[in-house]
């Protein structure tokens, strides 16, 4: 681990999936009845799958030579016939506001990032879906990184049981997790899904006992994906929309094209009826973009008929991103419009700024030529297209 920024060359790898030659199942990915089987077909007792599984989920040990009630062969076994591998935290930055940011090294050479964020009552971990984005928003770091692959559901697992050993050294919980890191986590949809059931399950039932108020999936408005995640699993929900009005959203982010802003309000209609829980908004405030008078009355009116709470976000000025953020006064005038008509948003800043935390922005600063920007066309085709696994 170092707290140097020096990589050379990361993200180097094509598009497309990891593939694994030795497809061995990671330990991550296993339930008990799987892993039941697997400990039986090496003439092992069935039992002794519980105690792995609480090893790893209860004392967040991912290291089979670690197991110390199981017996030395099995470790062995354990050690050969499962993948357990973690990526390495290849740095960690913490900044002045509690957040400390972590460079995860994967198996295949490429960089994911996690953030944590320490609250007085509560720590959070903002965890990364993919190794770029393909939706390329035009005020998103990530987004001009271009889209490399999508992270398994143990990586992203493995961000949760990386930082939450971090945080537990510290007598802290890591309690709360929001998809906000790189990538569209709808756009990883099987993964993601597997992922967070296995955050929501019960410590006693071999998951990491998160409760569903308290993993929050981020989304750009991947309108028929919001309507799937509402059937399969109950967790919470926040869009990021940042204009009510599609030629604007649709300049600012491109997905608007295939998924516009009446057909994102349905899907957000038919989320709250299925779950009956409130959504966030989040609203990033770009300078002279989307935050006039004219466009609190368009939010406004989005709003109405959904139960949603909104976040406004100062815009976070990058080189190399053509915005920049709107004055103090200009925040003020937008936010009281929203309040004057009883609609919560609070300002929200973003923590780690001087760590670069928000969205994809570390990854982005590793990188000195950029050569797999998709085009906004291809974008749009490929997202319109079903889930890919
Ligand atoms: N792809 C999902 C999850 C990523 S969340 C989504 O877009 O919702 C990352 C959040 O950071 C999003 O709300 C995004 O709009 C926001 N963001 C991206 N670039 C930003 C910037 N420069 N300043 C402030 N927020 C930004
Ligand atoms: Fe992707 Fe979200 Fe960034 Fe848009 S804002 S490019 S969807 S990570």
């Amino acid at each position: 681990m170092t707290s140097e920024l020096t990589v050379p060359t990361i993200l180097n790898i094509p598009n497309g999936p990891v593939e694994k030659p030795d497809a061995k199942p990671h330990a991550l990915e296993l339930d008990l009845p799987q892993l039941t089987a697997i400990l039986k077909s090496w003439g092992e007792p069935g039992y002794r799958a519980a105690q792995i599984l609480k090893w790893i989920y209860s004392e967040k040990c991912v290291d089979p030579t670690k197991m110390s009630n199981l017996p030395a062969g099995l470790r062995e076994k354990l050690a050969a016939g499962i993948d357990w591998f973690l990526p390495e935290i290849h740095s960690s930055l913490s900044a002045e506001d509690g957040s400390t940011k972590l460079l995860l090294k994967t198996a295949t050479g490429q960089f994911m990032e996690a953030v944590i964020l320490r609250y007085e009552n509560r720590t959070s971990l903002c965890v990364s879906s993919q190794v770029g984005c393909k939706l390329a928003c035009t005020f998103c770091q990530t987004g001009k990184l271009g889209f490399f692959r999508h992270l398994a559901a143990h990586e992203i697992l493995a961000q949760y049981a990386l930082a939450s050993s971090m945080v537990r050294a510290e007598g802290r919980r890591l309690s709360h997790v929001v998809f906000m890191g790189m990538g569209e986590p709808l756009d990883n949809y099987k993964n993601v899904v597997t992922t967070v059931k296995t955050m929501l399950r019960p410590e006693e039932e071999f998951g990491f006992g998160l409760s569903n108020r308290h993993v929050t999936v981020s989304t750009s408005g991947l309108a028929p994906r919001i309507v799937e995640l509402a059937n399969d699993v109950k967790c919470a929900l926040a869009v990021s929309l940042h204009a009510s009005r599609d030629e604007l959203r649709s300049e600012l982010m491109p997905i608007n094209r295939r998924y516009p802003l009446s057909e994102l309000k349905n899907a957000l209609i038919t989320w709250q009826g299925i779950t009956g829980s409130k959504i966030t908004l989040e609203y990033i405030l770009i300078k002279d973009k989307n935050c006039g008078l004219r466009e609190a009355k368009e939010l406004v009116k989005f709003v109405h008929g959904l139960r949603a709470k909104v976040n406004l976000i100062p815009f976070n000025a990058h080189p190399g991103l053509p915005f920049d953020r709107p004055g103090d006064d200009d925040i003020r005038v937008f936010q009281k419009h929203l309040a004057d008509r009883s609609i919560p948003a609070p300002v929200r800043y973003s923590k780690g700024l001087d760590v670069s935390a928000a969205c994809g922005q570390l990854a982005a600063k590793q990188i000195e030529n950029l050569t797999s920007i998709p085009s906004r066309k291809a974008v749009v085709a490929e997202a319109a297209t079903p889930a890919q696994q």
